[in-house]
């Protein structure tokens, strides 16, 4: 067994702190990782405080990891002891069902193996990136392309979750040049969003509520903004849109952007809202055929695909980092989307 620190919630209404635990002995498939960076998500604070309920506890979140392999098992060939390599919200699925043979691991019909919270082959409970190393068979470690170098790396972190679940759905629904793409919300998804449809190729058009964000929307890529408060600026807007990503988890009226949709244009939701959202007008999509649709990160094969895009096209996310001993500020800044747009943990920060 390896001895590792980390940073655990020990129960729904405590602060994370200090943590030390064990993970198992490097398995011939595994590859073991000093981790360098975490990014900070959204699912990390509501699994913390057991918001999604089923947490168990003691609890050590964190899904956007880049580090450095220490070791690996003795059959594997993919990687080795130095490279830099990530790790996303999955650690291993079946392998055998539909989903996974498609290389669609995040729909594993078995449910795959989440970095935290989940119950791994061996029965022990999953703990995640607020750590100093993670042990993870090969088939879902990712390589950080080479053209990526040291200073982008914090940056690189937020692409694991963030970054794949813009990417996927950008991908499923084929946009591309001559795209008219809208994105609902600007924070750690919707940035990623509309730096991944811009470098796409698409026409990017932002939603916010506040006028406050044009300038960095245009910034990241936004060639227009729209003040979804203003009536007459969404009126302009109507029937305009082949996709629309909506990022916004809190409960909301889908209707006023499903107007926006061209004839078969889709609505893609990818926040959670903790409380259900009205249900949309059915004669909006039936006038129009259009589709709400959601979706969940992306499999491994894609997850390397948009590292790789991203790579080319030298995105990375807006971050701020902060020490493993910030993550509870941190988490308060977020509830109040006081960040610009992904907190990451420096891991140098964790010291025993
Ligand atoms: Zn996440
Ligand atoms: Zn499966």
């Amino acid at each position: 067994m390896s001895k590792v620190l980390g940073y655990a919630a020990q129960q729904a209404s405590t602060p994370l702190a200090p943590y030390n635990f064990e993970r198992r002995e490097v398995q011939p498939e595994d590859v073991q990782i000093q981790i360098l960076f975490c990014g900070i998500c959204h699912s990390d604070l509501h699994t913390a405080r057991n918001e999604w309920k089923g947490t168990v506890y003691p609890c050590v979140p964190g899904h956007e990891i880049v580090g450095k392999v220490l070791q690996v098992g003795k059959d594997v060939t993919d990687f080795e002891a130095g490279e830099i390599v990530a790790v996303g919200c999955m650690v291993d699925s079946c392998a055998n069902c539909a989903s996974c043979k498609e290389n669609l691991e995040q729909y594993c019909e078995n449910v795959p193996v989440f970095t935290y919270n989940s119950k791994d082959k061996f029965g022990q409970i999953t703990y995640g990136g607020y750590s100093n190393q993670i042990i993870v068979d090969h088939k879902f470690v990712l390589r950080v392309p080479k053209e990526f170098t040291e200073k982008d790396y914090p940056g690189v972190a937020p692409l694991l979750c963030a970054g794949i679940t813009t990417y996927s759905p950008l991908r499923h629904w084929k946009i591309g040049k001559g795209s008219v793409v809208g994105v609902v919300g600007l924070g750690g998804l919707g940035h990623m969003a509309i730096k991944l449809a811009h470098a796409m190729g698409a026409h990017v058009v932002l939603f916010t509520t506040s006028a406050g964000k044009a300038e960095d929307a245009k910034r990241l890529g936004a060639d227009e903004i729209v003040i979804s408060k203003n009536a007459n600026e969404m009126k302009a807007q109507a029937n305009k849109f082949d996709f629309i990503m909506n990022t916004v988890a809190a409960s909301h009226n889908l209707d006023p952007f499903i107007l926006l949709l061209k004839r078969d244009g889709v609505m893609c939701l990818i926040g959670a809202p903790a409380t259900p959202h009205p249900s949309p007008s059915i004669q909006l999509l039936i006038f129009g055929r259009k589709q709400i649709a959601g979706t969940l990160i992306g499999g491994i094969k894609e997850t390397q695909e948009m590292l790789d895009f991203c790579a080319q096209h030298k995105i990375t996310s807006d971050i701020e980092m902060i020490s493993i001993q910030d993550v509870n500020t941190a988490y308060e800044r977020m509830l109040k989307s006081d960040v610009k747009y992904r907190f990451v943990i420096d891991m140098a920060s964790l010291k025993g």
